[in-house]
């Protein structure tokens, strides 16, 4: 069965904890690159064809998030990149809920750091099963019992060892797999695949002692016992519960300890699992397709103005050319030319199954949180808009360019990065971000995509609140009493933009009758 054999997951980690560079190593064991050092060059060659990205090079940041599958072992796996960068927080919780399980980061020296804190928060919400890879290794850190300490404490996650380190920084000399004994070598400039690694069975083998010396094995030994003591052991339901996260050592870069966690990885992380929609759950075992779009990527060749919808497939199976039910817009659509994303490029999709994701082509009539299905009208849930958090006033340099300072701000919120914001008595267009670099990268895109040069100037605007009402008549009065300060989505929704946090405060008390939500769902 195709969905038994899927492993769907994204990498969770603080910017420079080594994403990146693992992502590198984990595709050049499911031999979907040949070189290392691809996985930047991919990035590099997605810069020439599309000019935008070129202020993402710039930072130094990666602004977009991509698909990439391999197999591995008997299984396929998709990795789903998420963007690095704190600003694109709302991106990245959309590709979670993409995804059937995560693996979290960290770098030895620096532990938990403030973006991992986050993002845990996220998995969190879902209970997302979590893998933990602490990195670098082969650099000097912290203890690693008091780094396991840490992640418990902070993160409030228990950790079972897997592996556990034998030495750090310049005497690092390998790792103890805890639950098969294996000691394997760590020895610079190899490590590549298991044949080319020296392994023990076990501790008490001579040839350890010939390897790390008396003094190490003893030190391991001791540290052994006190982890016995002081962890728990690895748990599978707890695990699956997202209670319990099993922690691996290594070095990204020098591809140790890699493969012991891609091993274990495939053997233990959850296959695609059951999801809910508007009127019941949805099984990857059954027959017939169903998805959702989780990310919308415009323009990734200005050239055709063409918009990539991604989405991810919970059930049945899609073939090239086939038909899908559109439920939002009740209409059915040829899901013709289907991107798969096998390898590091981009192919065209002859079949997916569920833990797949497919881009499909559009020009915007597909908008995150759409789901498609064999006919049935179900939607999937959970996958919210953030109330943007900074607002800005969109002015032109050029006043004739209105309409297109209209459509480019509309077709670039549908991305989901940002909202757009039309107020009731005024003619401003009101853009609302999550971070700052937003307004950067959407000014920029404009004049790229669209040539119209806008600034952002500051708005009366500290935060925004989903108005919901289910009394007509309460809700007319409260946007007769307010309308000063209400506003439309690109969606046509209603919006409450209030100039301070005191205000919110104040007109909820006054409105008990009506809800103001911090969330959307895409419904
Ligand atoms: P990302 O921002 O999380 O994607 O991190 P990168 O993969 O780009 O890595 C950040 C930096 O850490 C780069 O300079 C890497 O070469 C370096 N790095 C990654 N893994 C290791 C490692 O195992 N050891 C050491 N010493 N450096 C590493």
């Amino acid at each position: 069965m195709q969905a038994k054999i899927r492993r769907t997951f994204a990498i969770i980690s603080h910017p420079d904890a080594g994403k990146t560079t693992l992502t590198e190593k984990l595709l050049l064991f499911g031999g979907a690159i040949q070189m290392a050092g691809s996985v930047k060059g991919r990035k590099a060659a997605r810069h020439a064809t599309s000019d935008w990205m070129a202020l993402e090079k710039e930072r130094g940041i990666s602004v977009t998030s991509s698909v990439m599958q391999f197999p591995y072992e008997d299984k396929i796996v998709n990795l789903l990149d998420t963007p690095g960068h704190a600003d694109f927080g709302e991106d990245t919780y959309r590709v979670l809920t993409a995804v059937d399980s995560a693996l979290m980061v960290i770098d030895v020296a620096k532990g938990v750091e403030e973006r991992t804190i986050k993002l845990m928060e996220v998995c969190r919400m879902r209970n997302t099963p979590i893998m933990t890879f602490i990195n670098k290794l082969d650099r000097e850190g912290k203890d690693p019992i008091e780094l396991i300490d840490e992640v418990e404490s902070v993160l409030g996650i228990q950790c079972a060892p897997i592996t556990w380190p034998i030495g750090m920084g310049p005497r690092l000399k390998g790792v103890v797999h805890l639950l098969t004994g294996e000691v394997h070598l760590f020895e610079s400039g190899r490590n590549f695949t298991r044949q080319d690694s020296t392994i023990f069975p076990s501790l008490d083998d001579p040839g350890v002692l010939d390897a790390i010396g008396q003094n190490m094995l003893d030190e391991v030994r001791e540290q052994l016992e006190l982890v016995e003591g002081a962890t728990n052991p690895f748990d599978m339901e707890a695990y699956l519960r997202g209670e319990q996260t099993p922690v691996t050592f290594g070095s990204a870069v020098n591809n140790f300890g890699v493969q012991l966690l891609l091993d274990f990885f495939v053997e233990h992380a959850p296959m695609p699992q059951a999801r809910e929609t508007t009127t019941r759950k949805v099984d990857p075992t059954e027959n017939k397709l169903t998805g959702f779009v989780f990310k919308i990527q415009a323009n990734m060749d200005p050239q055709h103005r063409d918009r990539v919808a991604f989405m991810r497939i919970c059930s049945g199976k899609f073939t090239a050319g086939m038909k899908a039910f559109h439920p939002r817009v009740g209409k059915e659509i040829k899901l013709a030319n289907a991107l798969t994303f096998m390898a590091s490029d981009r192919e065209i999709a002859q079949d997916a199954f569920p833990g797949d994701v497919i881009g499909i082509h559009n020009h915007g009539t597909i908008a995150i949180g759409d789901t498609f299905t064999e006919g049935e009208n179900l939607a999937f849930t959970g996958i919210p808009n953030f109330a943007p958090e900074l607002f800005r006033r969109a002015r032109l340099r050029d006043p004739l360019k209105l309409k297109q300072l209209q459509k480019g701000l509309a077709q670039l919120s549908e991305e989901g990065a940002t909202q757009f914001f039309k107020p009731m008595m005024s003619n401003d267009l009101i853009l609302g971000a999550v971070g700052m670099l937003q307004f950067d990268v959407v000014a920029y895109r404009l004049k790229d995509e669209y040539g119209v040069d806008a600034l952002f100037e500051n708005v009366n605007v500290a935060t925004a609140r989903w108005v919901r009402c289910d009394d007509p008549k309460k809700l007319e009065e409260f946007v007769n009493k307010n309308a000063l300060n209400l506003a439309n989505d690109a969606a046509g929704e209603l919006v409450y933009l209030a100039p301070t946090r005191v205000n919110l405060n104040l007109t909820q008390e006054r409105h008990p009758e009506v809800q103001f939500l911090a969330t959307r769902e895409h419904a």
